[in-house]
């Protein structure tokens, strides 16, 4: 190859290894492809005539190309012909090193494959006794699988398998023995499908492999003694008569012996049992180790080999304790101390510490240079007991420590709510209330009383509270006053904060209706003092101005204060929208309701346009209160209107029916709206 004629670069193709060499007299001998190898060449030679300073100019005029005799030469080995025509033969070599490099990778990642294919191959069968143990302690039920024939119930047994007549047996569901082997059994439907009940298990085992290629002592020892950790799903469908199981294999470590940290193949297919599992070393489908049943009866083997036989883990599988194996094994270096955790039953805690996977490390739970349980704790004996007495977890530990420090005693009964529902102190929304209410005792009973109200669990409570209070501060509330930061409804509280919050924006769309509709106001004014209405627990409220009907709807978040077919119905003195509040709390929006003039009520709506039972049985009774009330301060005019908004009513849902319109969206879609409609009217007589 030349360069006015001076050769610049030797280019040595070997066809049958698939591979070439260069050597340039500055890159010396070197494996880059032919084009590269001759752009360094002119990057680097100072050839006469061209100048250094413009690199196009250069490129395009210094073009080496190959002489006729070079290319011919060229054509001949590679391709074992005469070349037609002269100039693209840097073009055919590229297209040749571009297959040899594919070619090259092809075998390469066959090699790979077969590499790791070797290993799995030497993963031992799974013990003996692996599918009885996972019948008899992880899937321990038995069924009873009944059918109704002529007056007799059949059954059969998942158990014994033995089959049966009986003329009286336990319902569907519930719990009895079996009368032909007398174990405890839950009766079943031969005729219903069931769900396959599952569960996550960790299988250890030793074996030995072939070293890692990479590994110093691979020529003097080829193999080495190694753990394999399998993560297995495991399904059990209690089928008439017997129990099936599946097993899918999806996660495999190999960890050299006396380690921590191995080589880690995960499975391609989620059906892979493990026989026809193919596992690869990279995780497309981002396999994670889960928190599982360890197999308990091969431990006293294979807990040497990882170095772990005190770790306690052996404890934990026999008592049936999932946890993150993995997690396990892997930090057990760093966290011997889990032994004294488990050794004294601290299950939950230990659960807490391992099976976590936001990185919540043992040092942050456990002072790690303890000499002794209380040490480790950080407790003293008596908080140790009452640790012990809940099985108490991470949040129970530290409400203890909060304990200690203040002096301040937690009830059992609040520690033990407080254990239950995993509240921890240092949260940042239990720091909050904590903060404000001041007593942990004090916190535990308002939480548990707000769950009770709202039906929330304890984490929605506490994130309404604190969602409450921002607004609270925004609204410039005494928030140190307790009647503002304990709420008896933080619920409705919330959503009072909100109402005014929302106040604020409701200016506009008001002006708006205000134009469309200058009738609505003036006559919700006008009807004001006839259905304005409360008892103890109750009020009615008819709304003041366009402003009040668009918080409630924003608030709420049903439609009412979007569309104009309501102001259009005010407007017309069809129907009125009134508010539904609770007496302790009149400025919280709940329920919304339309109703005739005469007071039938078409719609109850509260948040996300629905309606719940409990509540329309609660307070059905002051509505009917309320209808006999309107009823009595009808006037003529009144009654012709009622009349009117009925026969209105009535056309509209016939026409709903006619064209069988469907809810679109929320919790009643697909059903008829006429349906709906219908259900929820309430006549006023
Ligand atoms: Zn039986």
């Amino acid at each position: 190859m030349s360069e006015s004629g001076k050769v610049i670069l030797r280019y040595f193709a070997d066809r049958p290894a698939n591979r070439w060499l260069c050597y340039g007299q500055h890159s010396g001998w070197n494996q880059m492809g032919l084009g590269s190898a001759v752009n360094f060449e002119l990057s680097r030679g100072d050839f006469e005539g061209y100048s250094w300073g413009n690199y196009r100019l250069y490129r395009i005029q210094s073009k080496p190309e190959f002489d006729w005799e070079s290319s011919n030469t060229v054509e001949q080995y590679l391709w074992g012909q005469h070349s037609r025509w002269v100039g693209d033969t840097e073009w055919k070599i590229s297209q040749w090193e571009t297959e040899c490099r594919d070619a090259k990778r092809e075998m390469a990642v066959t090699r790979h494959r077969n590499r790791i294919n070797e290993l799995m191959d030497r993963v031992p069968a799974l013990p003996d006794d692996f599918e009885d143990w996972l019948k008899k302690e992880i899937f321990p039920e038995d069924f009873l699988y009944v059918r109704k024939q002529g007056g007799k119930t059949e059954y059969i047994c998942t158990a014994c398998g033995k089959t049966g007549k009986r003329s009286s047996l336990a319902r569907v569901g519930e719990e009895t023995v079996c009368p032909r082997c007398g174990r405890a059994v839950k009766v079943r439907s031969r005729n219903r499908k069931y769900k396959a009940q599952t569960a996550a298990v960790v299988l250890l085992q030793t074996a030995t492999m072939p070293r890692d290629r990479k590994d110093p002592l691979k020529g003097l020892f080829p193999e080495h003694d190694v753990y394999v950790e399998r993560q297995m799903t495991v399904e059990c469908r209690p089928l008439e008569g017997r129990k099936e199981l599946r097993i899918y294999e999806h996660i495999r470590a190999v960890v050299p012996k006396g380690e921590h940290w191995g080589n880690v193949y995960y499975g391609e297919f989620a059906d892979g049992t493990p026989e026809h599992q193919f596992f690869r070393d990279t995780n497309p489908m981002n396999r994670r180790w889960k928190m599982s049943y360890l197999y308990p009866n091969n431990l006293g083997e294979v807990l040497p080999a990882a170095g772990m036989e005190h770790s306690g883990i052996d404890i934990l599988a026999r008592k049936k304790i999932p946890v993150n194996v993995d997690y396990f094994i892997v930090n057990y270096p760093s966290m011997t101390w889990i032994e004294y955790l488990i050794k004294a039953g601290l299950y939950r805690l230990v659960q807490d510490i391992v099976n976590n996977s936001w990185g919540y490390s043992g040092e942050s739970v456990v002072r790690t240079s303890g000499r002794n349980l209380q040490e480790c704790l950080m407790l003293d004996a008596a908080g140790v007991n009452r640790l012990k007495q809940l099985n108490g977890g991470r949040a129970t530990l530290e409400w203890l420590r909060v304990e200690k420090k203040t002096g301040r005693r937690i009830s059992q009964e609040s520690l033990e709510f407080l254990t239950v529902n995993r509240i921890s102190p240092w949260e940042n929304t239990t720091a909050k209330m904590l903060k404000a209410i001041g007593s942990p005792n004090r916190m535990a009973n308002y939480l548990k009383k707000q769950m009770e109200k709202t039906g929330y669990a304890a984490s929605t409570v506490l994130s309404t509270w604190l969602d409450y209070r921002d607004m609270c501060r925004r609204l410039n509330k005494q928030t140190d006053a307790e009647i503002v930061y304990k709420p008896k409804d933080v619920n409705l509280a919330h959503d009072e904060c909100l109402a005014l919050l929302k106040r604020e924006d409701a200016g506009k769309r008001a002006a708006e209706v205000r134009e469309k509709f200058p009738d609505a106001e003036p006559n919700l004014q006008l009807i004001a003092d006839k259905y304005n209405f409360g008892n103890d627990e109750y009020l009615i409220i008819v709304p003041e101005n366009i402003e009040d009907i668009i918080v409630e709807g924003s608030t709420l978040g049903h439609c009412i204060d979007r569309t104009d077919i309501y102001f259009e119905r005010i407007q017309n003195r069809t129907s009125y929208l009134v508010f539904l509040r609770k007496a302790e709390r009149p400025e919280a929006p709940w329920y919304t309701l339309e109703i005739e003039p005469g007071g039938t009520i078409r719609q109850k709506r509260t948040v996300g346009n629905t309606q719940r039972d409990s509540d329309i049985k609660a307070f059905t009774p002051f509505l009917r209160e309320w209808q006999k009330n309107v009823l009595r301060k009808m006037n003529r005019e009144d009654k012709a209107l009622a009349q009117a908004s009925k026969e209105a009513r009535l056309e509209e849902y016939g026409q709903l029916r006619a064209r069988k319109e469907p809810i679109r969206n929320g919790l009643l879609k697909g059903q008829l709206l006429a349906d709906v409609l219908e259900a929820d009217l309430m006549e006023a007589m």
